[in-house]
């Protein structure tokens, strides 16, 4: 049931230039597992921060990482 709107919004985040070092996204639903990796495999091909804030917590990504430690 996930709209991936993050990963929309994260591909419109880096048309803008300069690039962003720090992301942030919003999303009314929890981040699906699909998303997850993908978000965690953007900040360590891009060397940037992510930040979803969902439902439930706030997702930090870095370098591959996230701060949730995949418990979400
Ligand atoms: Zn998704
Ligand atoms: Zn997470």
């Amino acid at each position: 049931m996930c709209g991936h709107s993050e990963k929309l919004a994260i591909a419109f985040n880096f048309i803008q230039q300069p690039p962003p070092s720090i992301i942030q996204i919003s999303k009314n639903l929890r981040i699906c597992g699909d998303c997850h990796a993908a978000t965690k495999l953007i900040t360590k091909l891009r060397r940037c921060e992510i930040i979803i804030r969902d439902a439930n917590r706030i997702h930090h990504f870095s370098n591959g990482e996230c701060s949730c430690q995949d418990h979400f």
